[in-house]
């Protein structure tokens, strides 16, 4: 059963997954407005079983306590990373999840290498760390806007012409020492199309309730959307790797994308197959004298053990 849903799912992702080693040219290699042969009228209930399915393996993966999963969410602006993470996550226990949105780098921030702000917010075992914009950003907006990198302060030295290729290296090492110690990093791209953007724009301009997402800034990054594809896709290229590949999930059908990235990270999370711990002879035996201990305090009057005698919260016992 769970072999077979996992070879559905993985079906079902594959056409999404940017092959390590691929040139990629995001317009010609991806449609945002692909859907398989999924249909909106099934997405709700679709959507509602990748939910649970994550909250039964997050529940796993916090009680093992070995692995971590890190997802990284990318997009152009209006890609939906917001609304993604607020579906796809909302039948998990919040206690298990961090969400970490990365902005303009602060002064303490652009004092530090440029990996550190990143390092800092990567999940503990146990937990899935979601990273709303990423350390990609690294390699998209500093590299649009080079007044970016200037504000990094690097020695120059450490600056030049092979600096993107440079840090393409070091972001894969990066991943591959976080896989090589448990925590799995999933990668995400929302492909929205230049059109759909305009569409949520106006949207934005139009609705009150909307007008706060809007930013002067959105239009002026919109003017750059053929640096925007261009950055995107050697990033995808070069930085989509056996160990952490990317996903190009479409953005133009908000259904889709939800769908979309909660199976590529219900993949992953059965692919680490966390378990329940199991208890050994040795705790099995501190467990029931704890039990002789708890039931001689039983006050007068009281069963010596309110679950034998029939309690509401009665559980079958081991
Ligand atoms: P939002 O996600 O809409 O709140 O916007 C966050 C802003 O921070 C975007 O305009 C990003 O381009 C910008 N940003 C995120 N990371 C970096 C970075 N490393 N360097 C410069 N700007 C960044
Ligand atoms: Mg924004």
């Amino acid at each position: 059963m769970a072999d077979k849903r996992a070879k559905r799912l993985e079906k079902f992702i594959r056409p999404l997954r940017v092959e390590p080693g691929s040139e990629v040219d995001l317009e010609r290699d991806f449609d945002p407005r692909y859907r398989g042969d999924l249909r909106k009228r099934d997405s709700a209930e679709l959507l509602q079983t990748g939910v649970s399915l994550l909250a039964e393996y997050q529940a796993r993966l916090a009680a093992q306590n070995t692995h971590g999963v890190l997802l990284c969410l990318q997009a152009i602006d209006a890609g939906g990373k917001d609304g993604t993470i607020r579906h796809v996550m909302s039948g998990v226990n919040p206690q298990g999840v961090h969400v970490s949105s990365f902005k303009v780098p602060s002064a303490e921030e652009l004092d530090h290498d440029y990996l550190w702000r990143y390092a800092c917010r990567v999940p503990a075992r146990g937990e899935i760390g979601i990273f709303n914009r990423s350390h990609y950003e690294e390699v998209l907006v500093v590299r649009v806007h080079p007044e970016n990198l200037d504000r990094q302060r690097l020695p120059p030295e450490s600056r030049g012409p092979g600096i993107w290729e440079r840090r393409y290296r070091e972001i894969n090492d990066w991943e591959r020492h976080l896989t090589d110690n448990g925590f799995a990093v999933v990668k995400i791209f929302l492909n929205l199309s230049q059109e759909e953007q305009r569409t949520r724009f106006m949207k934005r301009l139009d609705l009150p309730e909307k007008n706060w997402k809007f930013s002067a800034a959105d239009i002026r990054e919109r003017r750059r959307w053929d640096d925007y594809r261009e950055a995107f896709s050697e990033m995808l290229s070069a930085t989509s790797t056996a160990w952490a590949p990317w996903y190009v999930v479409p953005a133009d059908r908000k259904w889709f994308a939800r769908i979309g990235a909660a199976a590529i990270l219900a993949r992953t999370l059965m692919t680490i197959d966390p378990q329940y711990p199991t208890v050994d002879e040795r705790a099995r035996k501190e467990l029931r004298a704890a039990r002789r201990e708890l039931e001689k305090q039983a006050p007068v009057g009281a069963a010596a053990d309110p679950y034998a005698a029939g309690h509401p919260e009665s559980r079958r016992r081991r």
